[in-house]
């Protein structure tokens, strides 16, 4: 007779709502109950059964699809997890584990009632509901499964998620078959692989045979019939094996218990598969667990069955020395047993035995005093640590860690495209790399995005989970920022790619400018340049075409008077330069091509001079800088240059400002600067002598006039003592 559950509430008018289910035979509540009091406190209990009552009443009047009350679904689930003897919080989260998805209870009142870990816990397994795994992407099981890993903070979130499934997976029966199938192959490919990855082998195992079952039903019922068939004298077969086995041990003084089990009818599919054989090939169809006290016993009791039966050759596997890369160990071995029949043999301690059985949740098992106060992480560390000794102890420790850190600890975030489909990029990723990660030409034109529906920036970072849509235009060009954005080397070519394509472009066009403008020394018109003369100096230079040519002059490479010089035929070699009417106009759109040089930073109305810097273009320096005096005494060094009357861009200005030293003035001076419609681009602050401070400003104007203006302005303030233009 199974006790009822102790402090269960029965007053509240949800219990008496749902008094006749309580009692209902079919409520797994009652075994839930009895489960949990081999193992947790009366405290835990009767958290727990809070949990029941609550998740009873949020669930009210839902029923599944069996026509069952909804909540004998959760409770199930919890149960699941009762029998891996998991900690009070994961069967409460579990109990509630569809309260968020399907009900209005929000994660800040299970906070409340229960407790934050809980609340967290419910809402990791919320969040896994909504990524819908689609069969048309198969293939990407692997990004799913490492997904799912990547999303969850607290591994029991996929503790709770494998049992939910294997639930849903034993009430499949209900559904529709094509759904049936769906679901089936959803579970194979993805929580099984998980399962297998945490060493939670019991739960796998079901799983997998209740995913063989659903998708391939006659292969499942055919090959389950011919196991029941030719099962006859295997049975006594394997009796005769357990009781011989044992009684050899017993006699060596080996403490062990030995017990014999069919394969598993998956674990038999699988094999004929693999080895292409038909079910009457297959022979060990049956193996032997002997679970012994030590290591030391495990190879003693190995001796004693090689000794018992004859080993079948090369199937001796030591996974104690070298334990799967899932922490798994046990000695394998083949025996030829009575009739033809051979038998595997699994040697392996109490302790790999626990561990075989529930992997990572071996070591989330509740447990008592000191050890109970241990969190999730530490947990999780734990048992990587278990499993890193393990691995340095076979020598492999670096397989090991390959093979579950990094899925446990990914660097990748996973996030879906509008069309279902999964991208892997690394953590840290912002909308852009996405982008570039989809088509270098949606990179190019990314003007906005949409995470999860809403808008948001192109820097925002990305988390695993979201579906992100791109937004394209036409008019939107990469742009230097966007090299900060980015983390991916996919990205960051594609947008340095982009910005040296546009710098040739501006290049080609300055080049082709300076080159007009030189020629005119020498009265040839750039379209009227011979086409004998141009091959030449091509050939000279080595450029295929004249737009090589010209993007080497803008690029500050060739100097446009030395091929205006080439070009020009001989005869009017010594026409003298008329360097005042040869002016290039600087229109301020340029483009990359041309800079503003950093010591003089010359304005509109400023006497300016460009300087060909191989590489960098032409750079416009004051007539006046000292930084050009050597370049002016090489006359093939520098272009003539003069300020377009019609500039609609901003220029950058540097001044120094002299003020007393009293609090506030910086604030005083930087908002003179701002209300004269000046960017403040680059504060430094100097040391002043006696009389105050000094503050070098670059601030954005528009040419002298606008300079001026800002200056007087700063003049009248009264902490400042001296304004001054800084020129190199
Ligand atoms: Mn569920």
């Amino acid at each position: 007779m199974v006790e009822t559950a102790p402090n269960i509430d029965t007053g509240s008018s949800a219990q008496m709502a749902n008094g006749a289910v309580a009692q209902s035979e079919n409520n797994p509540f009652k075994d839930l109950i009895k489960q949990l009091e081999s193992y947790l406190s009366n405290e835990d209990i009767q958290l727990i059964s809070k949990a029941y009552e609550f998740g009873a009443k949020a669930h009210a009047g839902q029923k599944r699809q069996s026509g069952e009350p909804y909540i004998y679904h959760p409770v199930s689930v919890a149960l699941i997890l009762a029998d891996m003897h998991m900690d009070a919080d994961t069967i409460v989260a579990a109990i509630l584990h569809d309260v968020i998805e399907d009900t209005p209870t929000a994660k800040d009142e299970i906070s409340s009632l229960f407790n934050p870990t809980i609340a967290t816990l419910v809402d990791g397994v919320s969040k896994l509901d909504h990524i819908n795994f689609d069969n048309k992407q198969a293939a990407k099981a692997a990004s799913f499964q490492k997904m799912m890993l990547a999303m969850v903070g607290d591994i029991r979130v996929i503790l709770i998620k494998l049992a939910d499934r294997l639930h849903n997976m034993r009430t499949l029966g209900i559904m529709r078959p094509d759904k049936q199938r769906r679901i089936a192959r959803e579970t194979l490919d993805i929580y099984v692989p998980i399962a297998v990855r945490l060493g939670i082998n019991t739960l796998r195992m079901e799983l997998q045979g209740l995913g063989l079952k659903a998708l391939y039903p006659m292969r499942y019922r055919a090959l389950s019939e011919a196991m029941r068939k030719s099962r006859g004298n295997r049975k006594e077969v394997m009796n005769k094996v357990e009781i011989t086995v044992s009684a050899a041990l017993e006699e060596q003084g080996v403490y062990s218990k030995v017990s014999a089990r069919e394969k598993t009818i998956f674990s038999t599919y699988r094999k004929m598969l693999k080895k292409k054989q038909r079910f009457q090939d297959i022979r060990d169809l049956f193996a032997v667990r002997i679970v012994v006290d030590s290591v030391d016993q495990c190879y003693r009791a190995l001796g004693m069955v090689h000794n018992l039966f004859r080993p079948v050759p090369g199937t001796f596997k030591d996974y104690i020395a070298i334990p799967k890369a899932n922490g798994y160990q046990a000695l394998h071995t083949n025996l030829f047993g009575p009739h033809g029949l051979q038998i595997e043999i699994q040697i392996r301690t109490e302790e790999m035995d626990q561990f075989a059985e529930s992997g990572i949740a071996a070591h989330w098992r509740y447990k008592t005093d000191s050890e109970a106060s241990l969190d999730a992480q530490s947990r999780l560390r734990e048992w990587l640590q278990d499993l890193l000794e393990l691995q340095q102890r076979a020598g492999n420790s670096e397989e090991f860690l390959e093979n579950v850190k990094i899925d446990l600890f990914p660097d990748e975030i996973y996030v879906f495209t509008p069309e279902g489909d999964i991208i892997e990029l690394p953590k840290g990723a912002t909308a852009i790399d996405f982008a570039y990660a989809i088509h270098t030409d949606i990179g190019n034109s990314c003007m906005s995005v949409k995470i999860d529906n809403d808008m948001a920036p192109l820097s925002t970072q990305l988390s695993s989970g979201q579906t992100v849509s791109i937004i394209t235009s036409s008019n939107v060009k990469p742009n230097a920022n966007w090299l900060n954005w980015v983390v991916t080397a996919r990205s960051r070519t594609a947008i340095r790619h982009y910005l040296k394509q546009l710098t040739n472009k501006d290049a080609i066009l300055l080049g082709k400018r300076l080159l007009k403008q030189a020629l005119l020394d020498y009265k040839i018109q750039i379209d009227e340049i011979p086409n004998n003369s141009l091959k030449i100096v091509l050939e000279e230079y080595g450029y295929n075409e004249i737009n090589d040519l010209f993007m080497a002059i803008g690029l500050g490479i060739r100097m446009p008077k030395l091929v205006a010089r080439r070009i020009a035929p001989s005869s009017q070699e010594d026409v003298s330069p008329q360097k005042d009417q040869n002016k290039i106009q600087i229109k301020g759109t340029e483009g990359l091509a041309v800079s503003y040089a950093k010591c003089c930073y010359p304005l509109p109305d400023d006497k300016i001079i460009g300087v060909a810097s191989p590489g960098r273009g032409i750079v416009i320096h004051q007539y006046r800088c000292k930084n050009v005096k050597s370049a002016l005494r090489e006359a093939d060094k520098w272009v003539d240059l003069e300020w377009d009357d019609q500039l609609e861009t901003t220029f950058s200005a540097a001044i120094r400002v002299t003020t007393n030293t009293e609090r506030g003035v910086l604030a005083q001076v930087a908002s003179t600067i701002a209300d004269s419609d000046c960017n403040i681009e680059h504060v430094a602050h100097t040391l002043g002598d006696n009389e105050g401070s000094n503050m070098n400003f670059v601030i954005t104007v528009t040419n002298r006039k606008h300079l001026a203006k800002v200056m007087r302005r700063l003049r009248n303030r009264k902490n400042v003592h001296r304004v001054i233009r800084i020129r190199s």
